[in-house]
């Protein structure tokens, strides 16, 4: 780059503050754009690309193969944040839940699950991380934490990376630290070892709500300078967003799609989730269906079981008829308990008959019994806690 002006493509802001845009929301293209001037070599890009992925750098000054001029043209420009452990839960050899806060104060929750080889067929050595896409959720699932405060916001691209990155970067500094340790205050700089194999984007919030930045966080967390996630190990789950499972079926990349359906008529499905009222069974199976055809892939049924709403042996043929009808599997997961709601799980020998009479109708079904319920693993939960008992400061 030969003069500081050619970082401008925006208004120069005055002071450095939380409301630059984080770099990490940035586009590779963007960036290059700005990097396009005759005095700055391409391979200050790669430079900076590699800091920000897979070197999961927090502070500009860590990137020490910048020049010093360049990185505070840069902290001039944009922000650079990860978010912040506050709590984690959970042992290394198992599930473990990390709550974050954000720029702003704001909590958000992730859930790294070791491979379960029964269920995803993977190497033992393999890692899925279940990351937030929003603050809160506005479609109120009458069984779910997440929306029981209602909707806050939207994370930003950079937010949902910064959740992997966030994770990879503890993962590298903690080996050998007990669990249910707090963050270190000081900490050496992050290795470029990977741990996160598989995405799930199943935590807080409807992903197909906040589509925008959810796509461009993707994007960068697929790309091989980014997070190198092939997308075929990234799985977006909706509760029925029936015009947004359209637009992914039309985009480029190969992401897996889960719907949670959680009850085969609509008779159910209005009991639990309004989402149902605007887009109902019919409209939500042909979306589906068009995604099907599309991709040419296989999708996924979430179905919890929640005693005495949508448990009934009656349910197994209305969903083995849309199973069918999406050529979908079905993943039946026994409910995971929400302090203040009064849902139950089924007895296990209940949700084994229901598995077996579906699978007697020629369904492939998985029965998740949830590795994480003794830590509030369902989405929501950890962060609604903490909230109730801590009032949101911002910092
Ligand atoms: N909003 C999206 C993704 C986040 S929820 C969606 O609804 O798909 C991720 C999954 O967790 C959904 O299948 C949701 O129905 C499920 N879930 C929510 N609360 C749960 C609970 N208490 N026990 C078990 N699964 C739950
Ligand atoms: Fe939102 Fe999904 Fe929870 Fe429904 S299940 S309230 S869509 S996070």
């Amino acid at each position: 780059m030969s003069s500081p002006s050619q970082l401008s493509a925006q208004p120069p802001s005055p002071a450095r503050s939380t409301a630059l845009t984080d770099i990490r929301s940035e586009s590779r293209e963007t960036l290059a754009s700005r990097f396009g001037g005759p005095g700055i070599p391409s391979y200050r890009l790669d430079q900076l690309l590699a800091w920000l992925y897979p070197h999961r750098v927090e502070k500009w000054d860590e990137m020490t193969n910048l020049p010093r001029k360049l990185r505070e043209e840069l902290a001039q420009h944009f922000g650079l944040e990860l978010p912040q452990l506050i709590q984690k839960q959970g042992s290394h050899d198992s599930t473990q839940k990390f709550l974050w806060r954000l720029g702003d104060g704001n909590l958000v929750e992730s859930v790294l699950i070791p491979a379960n080889p029964d269920l995803y067929g993977e190497r033992a050595d393999r890692h899925t991380l279940c990351v937030s896409t929003q603050v809160g959720c506005a479609y109120g699932c009458r069984f779910c934490a997440s929306g029981l405060d209602g909707w806050r916001r939207n994370l930003g691209p950079h937010e949902i990376i910064g959740q992997v990155l966030a994770v990879e970067r503890w993962n590298s500094r903690s080996s050998g630290k007990p669990d249910d340790a707090q963050a270190p205050a000081q900490t050496p700089p992050a290795t470029s070892e990977r741990l996160v194999n598989n995405l799930v984007i199943m935590g807080m919030g409807e992903p197909l709500a906040n589509y925008d930045n959810l796509m461009q966080a993707l994007r960068t967390l697929n790309a091989p300078w980014g997070g190198a996630i092939g997308a075929r190990k990234i799985t977006i789950s909706t509760s029925g967003l029936a015009p947004r499972i359209r637009d992914l079926a039309d985009d480029p990349l190969q992401f897996r799609l889960a719907i949670s359906l959680h009850g085969a008529t609509d008779e159910v499905r209005d009991r639990i989730m309004p989402v149902n009222r605007k887009y109902p069974l019919a409209v939500l199976t042909e979306a589906g269906m068009y995604y099907v055809e599309k991709k040419g892939k296989m999708i996924t049924l979430e179905y919890i079981l929640i005693a005495g709403v949508n448990d009934s042996l009656d349910e197994v043929l209305p969903l083995s008829r849309l199973a069918h009808k999406l050529h979908a599997k079905v993943n039946l997961i026994p409910y995971n308990q929400v302090e203040g709601l009064s849902w139950t799980r089924p007895e296990e020998s209940h949700c084994r008959r229901f598995s077996e009479r579906l699978q007697a109708e020629g369904i492939t079904a998985t029965l998740r019994i949830e590795k994480g319920h003794d830590i509030e693993a369902a989405c929501g939960q950890l962060r609604l806690k903490s909230e109730r008992l801590t009032p949101l400061k911002a910092t």
